[in-house]
C-alpha cells in the first residue's frame, strides 16, 4: 500500500509505550538512526508495562482485514524473539502454552464451541475437550468445567520487558530517549518541523509519530480534528505462589491459560512472572489509574470458578492502567490526514502488545519509503478524516 510520505532523516516519536518503542526499533532497522522517543514518564509507564501480554492471532471483530494483520504481527513477534534477546540481553519471556476456553453452562459452552468453529474456519488450530480431558491438560481446573476449546497458538510475553528491549535495541542502533512532555507541533500548518515540549524547548524532526496511547486524543488539538481514542481502565491481580519463596517458581504453576467463558476471568501463566488473574474493563472513569476494590470483587469469583487453588490471601500484587480504546474498535495507523509528515500509531485497545511489531513495521515503511507491503487499509489512520 502506498502513502505519499517522504523519507525522513530525523523522526520524533511521542510516547515510549510498546507502540512507540517498536516503531523506534523498526525505524532503526530500516536505516533511520536519528530517532528520538519523547516520553514524559518512563518507558512502559503506561499499559505497556502492565498488560497480560497475550499475543493472539484472532481478532475480536470478523473484519477479514484485521485477521490477516493479526497473523502477520504474530509472525513478527516470533522473529523478534529470535532477534532481540541476542542484541539486548533481555529475555522478554516469550512462551507458548495451551489456552483453555472453559465452559460451565450452556452459554459458556456455546461460546467456546463458536470460538472453535471460527478458528477452524480461519484454518487455525483448535480442539474440543471434555471436562476430564481438559483437567488432564491442566490439573488446576475445577470439576465444574464441562468442556473446553483448547488452542496452542497464543504465546505470552512480558510486555514491560519487550518494550524495554525494543527501545534498547533501537538505542544500540542510534536512537535516543528524551524526557519531556509534548504539548504541540511546531512548524507550518500541514507540515511540521518538530514538537514543542512543556518546558518551551523544541525537538526538531522531519517526521513525527504520535504514539501516545490513551492520551492520543490530546493530539486532536494539534492536528485540527478529533482523534477518538479514550482511556479504558483495566486491572490485574498477581498471585503469589508459595513456591516463589522456595525459589522453585516452575513447580505447580498452571500448565495452561484458563478462561471462564461463561462470566469472563482469566488465569494466565507466564514464564517470567507470577500467575496473573484478570481482567477488568471499565469505561467512563477517565484517567483514573488507582487499583480498586472493584477488581477483587470482579476477578476473584470468576477465576475461582475455574480452580479452587486461589484464595484472596494469595494475591500479593495489583495493577491498574489504561487501554487506548478507539471509537470504531480498530487501531489508527498511518499518515495523519492533512499532514505531510505526521503519523498516528494508536488506539490498539486490548491488543496493543500483539499489534506492536506490525504497527512499527508499517509506520517505519511509510516513513522511509512511502510504501509498505502490508495491506493496512482496515486500520488506516486516513479514516480520521471522516
Ligand atoms: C489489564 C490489561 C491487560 C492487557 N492485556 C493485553 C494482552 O494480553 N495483549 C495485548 O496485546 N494487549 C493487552 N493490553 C493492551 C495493551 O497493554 C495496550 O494496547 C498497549 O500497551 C498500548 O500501548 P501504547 O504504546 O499505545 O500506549 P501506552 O503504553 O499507554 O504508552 C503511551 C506512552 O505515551 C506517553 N505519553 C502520552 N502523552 C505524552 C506526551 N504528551 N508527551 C510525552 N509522552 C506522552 C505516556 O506516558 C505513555 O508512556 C492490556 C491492557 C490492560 C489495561
Amino acid at each position: 500500500m502506498r502513502s505519499d510520505g517522504a523519507s525522513a532523516s530525523r523522526v520524533v516519536i511521542v510516547g515510549g509505550g510498546v507502540i512507540g518503542c517498536a516503531t523506534a526499533y523498526y525505524l532503526t532497522r530500516a536505516g533511520v538512526s536519528d530517532v528520538v522517543v519523547v516520553e514524559r514518564d518512563h518507558v512502559a509507564s503506561g499499559a505497556s508495562g502492565y498488560s497480560a501480554g497475550i499475543l493472539t492471532p484472532y481478532s475480536g471483530s470478523n473484519d477479514p482485514g484485521l485477521l490477516g494483520l493479526s497473523a502477520a504481527s504474530l509472525r513478527l513477534h516470533a522473529e523478534l524473539w529470535e532477534e532481540l534477546p541476542g542484541v539486548t540481553g533481555i529475555d522478554h519471556g516469550y512462551d507458548l502454552k495451551p489456552y483453555l476456553r472453559c465452559g460451565f453452562g450452556e452459554a459458556g459452552l456455546a461460546e467456546s464451541r463458536q470460538f472453535l468453529d471460527d478458528r477452524r474456519a480461519e484454518g487455525l488450530d483448535g480442539e474440543w475437550l471434555t471436562g476430564d480431558e481438559a483437567r488432564e491438560v491442566c490439573d488446576w481446573l475445577s470439576d465444574e468445567v464441562v468442556g473446553a476449546c483448547m488452542t496452542s497458538v497464543e504465546p505470552t510475553v512480558d510486555s514491560r520487558l519487550l518494550t524495554q528491549s525494543a527501545m534498547q535495541a533501537a538505542e544500540i542502533s542510534g536512537a535516543r530517549l528524551q524526557a519531556g512532555e509534548v504539548v504541540g507541533l511546531s512548524g507550518a500548518e500541514g507540515k511540521m518541523s518538530g514538537v514543542e515540549l512543556r518546558d518551551g524547548s523544541v525537538v526538531e524532526g522531519d517526521a513525527v509519530v504520535i504514539a501516545m496511547g490513551p492520551w492520543t486524543n490530546m493530539a486532536g488539538e494539534w492536528l485540527g480534528y478529533d482523534v477518538p481514542v479514550v482511556p479504558q481502565k483495566g486491572e490485574l491481580l498477581y498471585m503469589h505462589l508459595p513456591q516463589d519463596e522456595a525459589g522453585d517458581v516452575e513447580q505447580d504453576r498452571p500448565s495452561a491459560t484458563m478462561h471462564n467463558m461463561d462470566e469472563g476471568g482469566v488465569i494466565l501463566t507466564r514464564r517470567l512472572s507470577r500467575t496473573v488473574l484478570g481482567a477488568t474493563k471499565e469505561d467512563g472513569v477517565g484517567y483514573d489509574r488507582e487499583p480498586s476494590r472493584y477488581a477483587w470483587e470482579f476477578i476473584l469469583p470468576r477465576v475461582r470458578r475455574l480452580t479452587d487453588r486461589i484464595s484472596e490471601a494469595d494475591v500479593t500484587h495489583h495493577t491498574a492502567c489504561l487501554r487506548p480504546m478507539p471509537a470504531d474498535g480498530k487501531p489508527y495507523v498511518g499518515k495523519a490526514p492533512g499532514w505531510e509528515n505526521v503519523f498516528v500509531a494508536s488506539g490498539h485497545w486490548s491488543e496493543g502488545v500483539h499489534y506492536a511489531p506490525l504497527t512499527g513495521k508499517i509506520v517505519a515503511d511509510l516513513i522511509t519509503s512511502g510504501v509498505t507491503d502490508v495491506d493496512y487499509s482496515a486500520i488506516d489512520a486516513a479514516r480520521l478524516a471522516g
